[in-house]
């Protein structure tokens, strides 16, 4: 079941609460809070709820249900410890598409009530569909523990001032970035510390200070591999001031999906075949066109932006033109595969250095730089390798790499799908066809890597189904196996 969230407009309006003892109680609290009209329908009252009654805030119906009290209804609440009771208010309910909710009866229900974090007019509501209450009240708990109540003061007086902040910020960026100002600045510091009136004169003063004209400016964000918990704090941050989003075809829509929802998205993959420097100029008109109309360019990469990510003629290109940038480091592929896949980088036994390098210009790829690779205690990460690898492999054999040298590749790497290949450097492209490896994948080659298969720890656990799958009796050659699909 996945519910609709909804904030409803209560105030003046009728909203009938059967039953008449606490749970009814606390649930005419939170109604009265929203203003609403409420009539209370019991044989009997708790004294609170009598006291109610007596002062006019409820209107009291003695007795017990009559289906008529359901006509000037716009919601239902059913608080009473009888089941069958419930039953039948919530068919009644129905019949006249009055939305219901039976206390704790999610079945029952047409509608459910959140756990709120209140910091009003800041209302943060939490919901599990009914399935899993503590977890509700946890998640309410932490955030209840993020957000002091100054938070609440600080929307006010944002509410008070917004004509007066519209007037002086006519333009939308403006006024956002004054908002953002409002809330990390010294206002908000000054309401924590209880003084309402500094916080107010500093907003003031804000507002009446001439303004400067916009600048845009491109920030330049590393994703990392796909997991969107390997998002840092700053690319969340960016992610969430964006006007514009430039992304790469290897940035996942689970990152896309936290970006402010304004945010306007353009997908600028480059997709193989396509003239990549053609598609590299469009990048940087889009940059430069968005940022000299004053807008917050927020340009994201898969992994880091400055690891195989033409980052550094992005930013040569923005420095020409005079676009301010900054620059969010991102986890880079071989990093993150490495981690997820179980295999250490660097180990005090196995290798004392990594080399980040790319099969994918094989016609650059000098002798010399293959030779160097040749050195023991090296863990070698090719980025863009999939379809060049029957030649990495020939390549490095033929340089006098042993054809034991163990290997690991890793696709799909961090994300729900990934598989992970291990086996010797000899009958690598081989075993990757057989197993039919896609891009992208990061291909890691050195001794770290045959510790994959100890060290694993991501997706195992279901991985055995389809492990199995494809390790069929016969249907691969000894060297290799596959040891994990997420
Ligand atoms: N800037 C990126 C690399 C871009 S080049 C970074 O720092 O990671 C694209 C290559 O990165 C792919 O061909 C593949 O080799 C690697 N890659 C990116 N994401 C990957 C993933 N989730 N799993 C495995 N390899 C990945």
């Amino acid at each position: 079941m996945k519910l609709f969230p909804l904030f409803a407009d209560l105030r003046g309006r009728r909203v009938l609460v059967v039953g008449g003892g606490a749970v009814a109680e606390r649930k005419v609290k939170s109604l009265l809070s929203s203003e609403a009209r409420v009539t209370v329908g019991s044989p009997t009252l708790t004294d609170t709820l009598r006291t109610h009654a007596q002062q006019h805030q409820i209107d009291y119906v003695e007795g017990y249900f009559e289906p008529k009290w359901l006509e000037a209804a716009w919601l239902v609440i059913a608080a009473t410890d009888d089941r069958e009771l419930n039953c039948r208010i919530a068919a009644l309910a129905s019949d006249r598409r009055v939305f219901i909710n039976v206390v704790d009866d999610p079945a029952l229900s047409t509608f459910q009530v959140p756990s709120i974090v209140d910091r009003a007019p800041l209302t943060i509501a939490i919901s599990s569909a009914g399935h899993a209450p503590v977890l509700a009240r946890r998640v309410r708990e932490r955030i209840e523990s993020l957000f002091d109540h100054s938070i609440g003061a600080l929307a006010s007086l944002a509410a008070r001032y917004r004509p007066s902040i519209r007037k002086a910020r006519p333009d939308l960026r403006q006024r956002r970035e004054f908002y953002d100002w409002l809330l990390d600045g010294p206002v908000s510091a000054a309401l924590r510390q209880q003084q309402p009136q500094q916080a107010e004169q500093l907003l003031m003063t804000a507002l009446s200070e001439p303004l400067a004209s916009p600048q845009g400016r491109v920030i330049l964000v590393g994703a990392g591999p796909g997991d969107p918990g390997l998002l840092t704090l700053n690319a969340l941050r960016a992610l969430n001031e964006a006007d514009v989003i430039l992304h790469d075809r290897l940035v996942s829509p689970a990152i896309l999906d936290l970006a402010r929802r304004d945010a306007v998205q353009i997908e600028v993959g480059k997709n193989p075949g396509e003239n990549h420097d053609h598609t590299q100029a469009r990048i940087h008109a889009l940059m430069l066109n968005h940022a000299r109309q004053g807008q917050l360019v927020v340009r994201v990469k898969g992994g880091d932006a400055f690891v195989f990510g033409r980052g550094g003629e992005e930013l040569e290109f923005l420095r020409e033109h005079d676009v301010p940038y900054e620059v969010v480091p991102g986890v880079t592929a071989a990093l993150a595969c490495a981690a997820y896949a179980g295999i250490p980088l660097t180990h005090r036994d196995y290798a004392q250095s990594v080399r980040l390098a790319t099969a994918h210009c094989r016609q650059d790829t000098l002798p010399d730089e293959l030779a160097s690779m040749l050195h023991e205690k090296q863990t070698l990460a090719f980025y863009m390798a999939v379809s060049q690898l029957e030649w990495l492999e020939q390549a490095l054999l033929k340089h006098g790499k042993p054809g034991d040298t163990p290997f690991a590749i890793i696709e799909n790497g961090t994300r729900p799908e990934q598989r992970v290949l291990h086996g010797n450097l000899e009958g690598m492209a081989g075993a990757a066809r057989e197993h039919k490896i896609v891009s992208p994948a990061m291909v890691l080659i050195g001794e770290v890597t045959a510790l994959a298969p100890k060290l694993e720890w991501f997706g195992t656990r279901a991985a055995a189904g389809e492990a199995d799958l494809l390790h069929e009796p016969g249907s691969r050659s000894e060297a290799d196996s596959l040891i994990a699909c997420a």
